[in-house]
């Protein structure tokens, strides 16, 4: 690539929860040449609704048109990246590993992601959450997530993971405050992020707790500290879904490589 620091987590018009004269590829390019940063595209890939809902921007077998769009992108400009933010589901596990097989080649970074343990209701969508803490209560509403995202990762499917405690966006003391018997520590994201070490999977430290409540990434900067001491691949996003929040993230997404390059200095220094 043609600059140091990669943003791997861009959104354009291609995801649904853009609005529909959202940023195309194009409207990123000058920014992020002028700022000296690669970027990957990633938007929004979820089965479910590729099959359900025609106005989900991938119904129909429209990501052709978007490789195609991409590709074309990426002959011109040597800093940009193709790739997709796919959604786990369990009963798309058989589906997904197709999926795979037909266009893992086709992009340069595909990446495993969980935003609705039922399907519907995203737990990354306020209005949609509390309908869901509604139906089950925050415990069992923080139980499935991670249940569902040990599943995914040790499915192997991706060998990359977004924003593994993306669940603590609205459930946190700020917030949707948890009862007293919800597991919120942080040793279950570590736990996850172990798992990823062991098969290998990238884990992705996600600017974009940074604009909610909670303030802090996804996972937090002591979690992916603690992950990066033990072996963890880290990538960084900021999970932009405009131009105009790109344009900010750029300076913070390059200070997170700088820092998480420190981390492997004190390991190797360490141990010599
Ligand atoms: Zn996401
Ligand atoms: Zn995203």
């Amino acid at each position: 690539m043609k600059f140091e620091y990669t943003d791997y987590h861009i959104h354009s018009k291609w995801s649904h929860d853009i609005k529909e004269f959202g940023p195309s590829f194009e409207n990123y390019l000058d920014i992020a040449e002028k700022n000296e940063i690669n970027i990957c595209f990633l938007d929004h890939y979820e089965l479910y609704y590729i099959e359900n809902d025609e106005t989900y921007p991938f119904y129909d077998g429209k990501i052709e048109q978007y490789l195609d769009e991409i590709d074309k992108v990426k002959a011109s400009y040597d800093f940009v990246l193709s790739g997709l933010e796919v959604d786990y589901y369990t009963d798309y596990k058989i589906k997904l590993r197709e999926f795979m097989d037909d266009y893992g080649k086709d992009f340069d970074f595909i990446a495993g992601t969980i935003h609705e343990t039922d399907i519907g209701l995203p737990v990354t969508n306020r209005d949609k959450l509390v309908e869901l803490l509604g139906k089950k209560g925050v415990k069992q509403v923080v139980n499935n997530f991670f249940e569902l995202s040990e599943e995914m990762i040790r499915s192997q499917i991706f060998q990359n993971i977004c924003h593994l405690d993306t669940i603590f966006r609205y459930i946190n003391i700020r917030d949707l405050v948890p009862t007293f018997d919800t597991d919120v520590s942080d040793e279950r994201v570590l736990n996850l992020g172990r798992l990823c070490i062991k098969n290998n999977t990238s884990i992705e430290y996600n600017l974009s707790g940074l604009k909610f409540p909670i303030k802090r990434p996804f996972p937090s900067k002591s979690v992916i500290t603690q992950l990066k001491r033990e072996g963890a691949k880290i990538f960084v996003g900021s999970d932009s879904h405009s131009i105009n929040y790109f344009r900010t993230s750029i300076s913070k997404v390059k200070k997170a490589y700088k820092f998480l390059k420190k981390i492997d200095k004190k390991r190797s220094s360490r141990n010599t």
